[in-house]
């Protein structure tokens, strides 16, 4: 679910140059190709160094040389044996991303656009808190979730991610900040795509980069943010763990978040209240609502008021996201005063609120515009 920064759709369309891939692709679906390392959790790897009459030993081995000493050749896994090294060269690809361009903001935020295997183009962003570095990941190419407000689903749905093309984005972002001996403290997957459309693939990707045999990123560190595809929720109430979710909401009824999301025709506001409420039940966790400001659209005080009776006392937390420009839509920033105003009133029925602050405001910071400006330049 794309919305990590501004929301803003760019006046040209997505236009893509690469090939047409399967969209549910899996790691297998390449012949030409290898399947990604970053793939294989833990437990996949000990699984194909017996197989490969090897020790299950050696999975931490190479997890250790893959994202502790982060090489990017099998060749220099030395504490293997060459036969084995030579084998995951065989059998594997270790190199995922290759980087097109970045934009490092004046507020340290930096944003990679790197390419696939296949051509494609991703984003990544790494944004800096006083609490730590996070970064934002991008789990489909494309999406088609046709949210009103977002870059990203103008061109439709490409194809999913690889676990391991997701797992690459960490992992890259990682490198960029070994530099200067940062870290990569938190994950938020809200870059371009729904991930609950990528289950599997995004729940081998938690697992991978939680691995403390790995990059070891705390569950309560990741947050991953859906548009309300209700069925997913409750799999992913069901499945346990400590992995924050978040719910791109934008609307306090039904009928206006519609218009904003056209999901909500599929998945209604009503039951994704339900699913919300058992998620909550299942887990003990609190959820966080997104919900973007736009100007003249949901932003007035009845709408806040309306928002504050849906929500009652759930143990949630709303993040109000202002948003500055979509030119194609009649959508506007909310006034300042706007935006205190909506706060008190859910500050003063109780619920927990804060409005996000604004990332990388001097680079094309919105999700999918990297992409976009990139599509149009290499269209001629
Ligand atoms: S259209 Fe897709 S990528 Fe964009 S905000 Fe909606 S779910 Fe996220």
């Amino acid at each position: 679910m794309s919305e990590w920064g501004l929301f803003l759709i760019p006046k040209y369309n997505v236009v893509t140059t690469s090939k047409k891939v399967n969209l549910t692709m899996n790691i297998t679906s390449f012949t030409d190709n290898k399947p990604l390392i970053y793939s294989l959790r833990l437990e996949e790897m000990k699984q194909w160094l017996e197989e490969n009459g090897e020790k299950a030993f050696r999975a931490a081995q190479i997890f250790d040389w893959l994202y502790v000493k982060r090489v990017t050749a099998f060749e220099e896994m030395s504490n293997l044996s060459k036969a084995l090294r030579d084998k995951l060269n065989e059998e594997f690809r270790i190199n995922a991303l290759t980087e097109i361009t970045h934009q490092e903001s004046a507020d340290g935020t930096i944003k990679f656009l790197f390419q696939l295997i296949d051509g494609h183009a991703i984003e990544t962003v790494i944004m800096r808190h006083n609490y730590g570095n996070s970064v934002c990941v991008t789990t489909q190419v494309g999406c088609r979730i046709g949210c009103t407000f977002c870059a990203s689903t103008l061109g439709g749905l490409k194809r999913n991610l690889d676990a391991g093309e997701i797992v690459a984005q960490v992992l890259q972002a990682q490198r960029a900040l070994d530099a200067d001996e940062g870290r990569v403290s938190h994950v938020v997957v809200m870059g371009i795509g729904e991930p609950f459309e990528n289950f599997e693939p995004l729940l081998s990707f938690l697992n991978i980069i939680n691995d403390n045999r790995g990059l070891n990123i705390g569950q309560r560190h990741i947050t991953v943010s859906t548009s309300g595809i209700v069925p997913k929720i409750y799999e992913f109430a069901e499945r346990g763990g400590q992995v924050n979710l978040a719910i791109s909401l934008h609307a306090p009824n039904t009928e206006l978040r519609t218009k904003l999301m056209p999901i909500n025709r599929g998945f209604p506001l009503e039951k994704l209240m339900e699913a919300c409420h058992h998620y909550i039940a299942k887990t003990g966790r609190r959820i966080s609502f997104e919900y973007g400001l736009f100007g003249g659209q949901n932003d007035q005080p009845h709408h806040a008021e309306e928002l504050a009776e849906l929500i009652g006392d759930m143990l949630c937390h709303v993040n109000l996201i202002p948003v500055n420009y979509v030119p194609e839509r009649d959508y506007v920033r909310t006034a300042k005063n706007d935006i205190f105003t909506f706060k008190r009133i859910l500050d003063d029925r109780g619920i927990n609120v804060t409005i996000r602050r604004e990332h990388g405001s001097d680079i094309a910071a919105a999700c999918g515009q990297l992409r976009a400006q990139h599509a149009k330049e290499t269209a001629g």
